[in-house]
């Protein structure tokens, strides 16, 4: 069946989404042309607000809407420990844990060799020349998922500032093989930064 185009259009918008089939897709599709006039305008807004007012913070790489975000700028962190993390996601998650009170480093993803992803594409830099800056972070926490490419970066990691001589350390393996941090619990993740292991 032929859709108007405006419908077509919103349907191919959700199967952009992932876990989205065409099926949802049109089912919510319809559920939106259904929807009140200022529900879909708040949706919308919504949708058009994340990328209109969210950038990366310039020292941590964490999505915010001041830069710098609102970790880097409080004086009240640990400053002497850098947690590194794969997402914004994962920080998000990290905060909701309430046990750590450093500072972040985000890489916006892993080395892939299988992606063809290297250092260069991802935040590595931006941490190097911090580290260089900020004499005050003591200890670098890798938290990279437990997936190959998570402890390939983390070894990378590990490898690279060993000559600064700051300590590296990567999150306990509380996480089982595989596993990502999102879907960890709040138990597991505190254990597994409580017995982080040296690297
Ligand atoms: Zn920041």
């Amino acid at each position: 069946m032929q859709y108007p185009e405006p419908v077509a259009k919103l349907i191919d918008s959700y199967m952009h989404l992932p876990g989205i089939g065409k099926k949802t897709a049109v089912r919510l599709a319809f559920y939106t042309i259904d929807m009140n006039k200022e529900d879909v305008e708040n949706f919308a807004n919504a949708l058009h607000d994340t990328k209109a007012k969210l950038k990366l913070c310039s020292i941590c790489g964490n999505i915010t809407e001041e830069d710098p975000c609102e970790i880097c700028s409080d004086p009240n962190r640990d400053q002497s420990q850098l947690l590194v993390v794969e997402q914004p996601k994962d920080v998000a998650i990290m905060e909701k844990m309430k046990d750590f009170n450093g500072l972040y480093h985000i890489l916006h993803g892993v080395l892939s060799p299988m992606e063809g992803k290297g250092p260069d594409d991802i935040n590595i830099s931006s941490l190097i020349r911090r580290l260089q800056k900020n004499e005050a972070i003591k200890e670098v926490i890798i938290a990279t998922n437990a997936t190959p490419e998570g402890d390939a970066t983390a070894m990378y990691l590990a490898r690279l500032l060993k000559p600064a001589q700051i300590k590296v350390t990567r999150l306990a393996r509380g996480l089982s093989v595989g596993s990502d941090i999102e879907y960890a619990d709040e138990m597991t993740l505190f254990k597994a930064v409580e017995g982080r292991t040296e690297m």
